[in-house]
């Protein structure tokens, strides 16, 4: 998974890192299910310029049912 290899739409780089956004409040939940917990989304970007390459969700399990 993490030895995709990537280069960045934005300087051509390919040092890519991975972050994370969501926890609580902030996580991603499908709008007809407002009893799940959703789940945070990982975001990797370029360390060079910050260009976001790929944005995905963390655990898809949790926004199924
Ligand atoms: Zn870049």
């Amino acid at each position: 998974m993490s030895d995709q290899r990537l280069t960045c739409k934005a300087c051509g780089s390919n040092s890519f890192a991975v972050g994370e956004i969501g926890h609580g409040y902030a996580n991603i939940r499908p709008v007809n299910k407002r009893m799940t917990q959703g789940s945070p989304l990982l975001l990797t970007y370029c360390q060079d310029s910050g260009e976001i390459a790929s944005m995905k969700v963390k655990e898809i399990s949790k926004l199924k049912k």
